[in-house]
């Protein structure tokens, strides 16, 4: 059995063009091996310990650590967690040993979770890819930090658009296209978790920057 419970949604407000409030979403994925996506900021130490007591589990218990991208909202938090193999967008490292994984093949880190290379927001970010059954069907639950910032990006792509990186907006593009193609429900990266729809699908493939 293969959970996916999200510890804390995500969130990102613009007060104007120098100031912007955000934390990410961090999710546990309880499989054959535990898994905690994205680690919040600096700040945020004691809220994730007591959170994962929770959820019976203790930092020591985690195999690994998976950041979608390495910026400093999602990276806070990463040295609790020093039993774990850490996966910070492509660079993949288990204290001072570092190794060459070809994540555009994906990297399957255990039978049910693999993660991929979606570059766009940054040159290095990474999507989890989460098989799973929910009421007896199989179900894919994509991780995906800020390939998709969150929901309302659907519909309105400036929010994407704005905080991703200019030169990799047509990357981006089909990435989203290519994930939400493949995930039931997708987990942005400050933002609740939603459920995929065909409408949403098409929206996306409509957006694809060519
Ligand atoms: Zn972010």
């Amino acid at each position: 059995m293969c959970e996916v419970i999200v510890l804390f949604n995500g969130h990102s407000t613009k007060f104007d063009d120098e100031t912007m409030k955000a934390n990410c979403t961090c999710t546990l994925i309880k499989a054959s091996k535990n898994i905690i996506v994205d680690t919040m900021t600096a700040w945020d130490r004691e809220k994730i310990i007591q959170v994962l007591i929770k959820h019976n589990i203790t930092p020591e218990k985690i195999d690994y650590v998976v950041c979608t991208h390495g910026h400093a909202d999602h990276i806070g938090n990463n040295n609790l967690f020093v039993n774990a193999e850490h996966i910070i967008g492509t660079c993949v490292h288990r204290g001072e040993l570092f190794f060459n994984k070809n994540l555009k093949d994906g990297y399957q880190i255990c039978p049910e979770v693999k993660i991929i290379a979606t570059p766009g927001h940054t040159p290095d970010d990474i999507t989890v890819l989460v098989e799973s059954t929910v009421s007896g069907k199989s179900t894919c639950f994509a991780i995906t930090g800020d390939l998709f910032e969150k929901e309302e990006d659907i519909l309105d792509p400036t929010i994407w658009q704005e905080l991703g990186t200019t030169e990799l907006q047509k990357t981006q593009s089909c990435m989203r296209s290519h994930v939400i193609d493949i995930a039931n429900f997708i987990i942005p990266g400050h933002g609740p978790m939603f459920t995929v729809t065909d409408d949403m699908r098409k929206t996306i493939k409509n957006q694809i920057i060519v």
